[in-house]
């Protein structure tokens, strides 16, 4: 993954669980990184973590379901590191204990405006960025909830099937251009969402784990390993594809 010594990356979500660890790491890579994300505090503590380890990376506050602040983030790119070559789109909100009966129309909305039209935006102004470039990649975070249906979660599988759609369609569309579009699938992953998603609950969490086949949850790290890879030459040949890091889980 040595071939990306001044490229230029943006990830949104990265101020916190995978999407940090993926900006750090694709920072240690050698990109250049524009951390987009909701949260100014955490995502300016990315930029610090990245740069006492000599690498570089701009903060630019954005909401993913904003269009205006997803176009300002890709114009980031190009005025201070001058281009676009990779683009992670990871931030994501969950759902979990609320039935299809139950769920509201302002939940819906919330979910699918964040997981589905962030992505959608996302792509469309990031390509654009990315064909001035003569090629780039994109991954997009979906979800094992993208290829099995989870009780409690509809807003939420939902969106992350949707992300397999978008993904395959805009891989499609891409590929004259030299862009790739893939999507990574992860398992339960050790982040403040996956506790948020099992309620703090100690047992729920323990029931969680004993679905992973390899009976752990997955680590950060782990997740940034296939997103940096799918971004990488060594995955020239790879586009559409969904790369499911899950412990086994969708082997069962
Ligand atoms: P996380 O720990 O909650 O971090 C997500 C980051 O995205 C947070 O900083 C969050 O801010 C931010 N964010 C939320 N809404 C945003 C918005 N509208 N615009 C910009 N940033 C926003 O989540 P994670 O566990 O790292 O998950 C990252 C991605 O992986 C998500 O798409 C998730 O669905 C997917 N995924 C996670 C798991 C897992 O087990 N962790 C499994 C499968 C898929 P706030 O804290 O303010 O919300």
């Amino acid at each position: 993954m040595s071939d990306a010594r001044s490229k230029v990356a943006l990830v949104t979500g990265a101020s916190a669980g995978i999407g940090r660890e993926t900006a750090i790491e694709m920072a240690r890579d050698g990109y250049s990184i524009i951390v987009a994300d909701i949260l100014v505090d955490e995502g300016k503590d990315t930029v610090r973590r990245i740069e006492s380890a000599g690498g570089k990376a701009v903060f630019v506050r954005t909401d993913v379901s904003v269009e205006s602040d997803v176009r300002a983030s890709v114009q980031a790119a190009v005025s201070e590191f001058g281009g676009l070559d990779a683009a992670v789109n990871n931030a994501g909100l969950e759902q979990s204990g609320c039935p299809v009966t139950e769920v509201t129309q302002e939940l819906c909305d919330r979910i699918l405006g964040i997981n589905v039209r962030g992505v959608l935006m996302g792509m469309k102004h990031q390509i654009p960025a990315m064909r001035a470039r003569g090629g780039g990649a994109i991954v997009n975070l979906s979800s094992i909830a993208g290829q099995l249906g989870f009780p409690g979660a509809s807003v939420y599988v939902a969106s992350k099937h949707a992300v397999i759609g978008l993904t395959r369609t805009a891989a499609l569309e891409c590929a004259p251009l030299g862009i790739r579009v893939n999507a990574v699938c992860p398992g339960a992953i050790q982040t403040d969402m996956i506790d948020r998603f099992a309620g703090h609950d100690s047992a729920a969490k323990s029931a969680l784990i004993a679905h992973h086949p390899l009976g752990r949850i997955g680590t950060v790290s782990e997740v940034a390993s296939a997103i940096r890879w799918l971004c990488s030459t060594g995955s020239a040949f790879v586009t559409g594809q969904c790369v499911t890091v899950d412990g086994g889980y969708t082997a069962q």
